[in-house]
């Protein structure tokens, strides 16, 4: 049963221009959307970009495109993507991410390792369940070491408390559901859950909304935001995680593996109707609800 937001609401729609969006990205978007519209809350754009090798102008473009097709607004953030790249990519924000690591180390020197092992040591010393095992722990490898990622060191049993509108709390053992995440990339700069905080944290976000294949994230997020100087703020943020739109076969919907061709959600659906049913059902409401995004808001606005 849902929980709508007592609080004051800041969140955002944070896309990755890595695929075309797919079904799953327009629920995301339709529901953040109304979540918070409905709080009279405030919305930004955040748009993902770390991973430049994946980029494309048109993966971009499509984040746009996709926005203007569901008709959903947003209160700040680049009008377009000139206006990203311009303003708004995470390549304006390293500096500051690099800051926060650093500060972070000095802080919590035992908290992060050096890890030199390549894609092949990766693939072959990964568990059953895809962990790091942790082998460079004891490497003692200083962190200035050139061509090494850093680590944060998960220790056994770390359970992470995770508040969710939908399903209340839930706790998920970060050592098991991710173990020792990456946090700096080999090239030097952050990875994604680093940036993914402390821009959460620059824009004063209050709910994040995301699928619940983000929940081993989440709780990274949330853990690794204590040893983050500046960033403890991000241990009040509120979550929804929402169930995942799978393929007949039963797999995730990926961008890259998506259903139906590859040409993203707005070549392949006729009207964002598709969307808006299938964001009607998420929150329980009667199918009806799921006409237009009028008959979504309405429902809503009684509820
Ligand atoms: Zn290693």
């Amino acid at each position: 049963m849902l929980q709508w937001p007592a609080f004051p609401v800041v969140s955002r729609l944070a896309p990755t221009p890595s695929g075309f969006l797919h079904l799953g990205n327009a629920i995301n978007f339709t529901l953040t959307w109304l979540l918070t519209r409905r709080a009279g809350g405030v919305l930004h754009l955040r748009i993902d970009d770390l991973d430049r090798a994946r980029f494309r102008p048109a993966y971009l473009q499509n984040i746009f495109r996709t926005l203007e097709w569901l008709g959903l607004d947003y209160d700040h953030g680049p009008m377009g993507p000139d206006d990203f790249e311009r303003h708004f990519s995470q390549r304006h924000f390293l500096p500051a991410y690099e800051a926060v690591l650093q500060a972070a180390q000095r802080a919590h020197p035992s908290v992060f390792y050096a890890c030199r092992c390549s894609r092949t040591d990766l693939a072959r010393l990964a568990r059953p369940h895809g962990c790091y095992p942790g082998n460079c722990r004891h490497h003692s490898l200083p962190l200035t070491t050139p061509q090494t990622a850093w680590r944060a060191l998960v220790p056994p049993a770390t359970p992470v408390t995770i508040p969710d509108l939908l399903q209340g709390p839930m706790t998920s053992y970060l050592d098991t559901a991710l173990g020792d995440f990456v946090v700096r990339k080999k090239d030097g700069a952050a990875a994604y859950q680093v940036a993914s905080v402390v821009d959460d944290v620059r824009l004063g976000v209050t709910l994040v909304v995301r699928g619940q294949d983000l929940l081993p994230s989440t709780a990274a997020q949330l853990w690794l935001a204590h040893y983050l100087p500046g960033q403890e703020a991000f241990g009040t943020t509120r979550f929804l995680h929402h169930g995942l739109v799978l393929q007949e076969n039963g797999q995730k919907l990926s961008k890259s593996t998506q259903a139906g061709g590859q040409r993203g959600i707005v070549e392949e659906a006729g009207s964002p109707q598709v969307v808006y049913r299938a964001v009607a059902q998420l929150l329980g409401l009667a199918p009806e609800a799921g006409r237009s995004m009028a008959g979504l808001q309405e429902v809503l606005a009684g509820g």
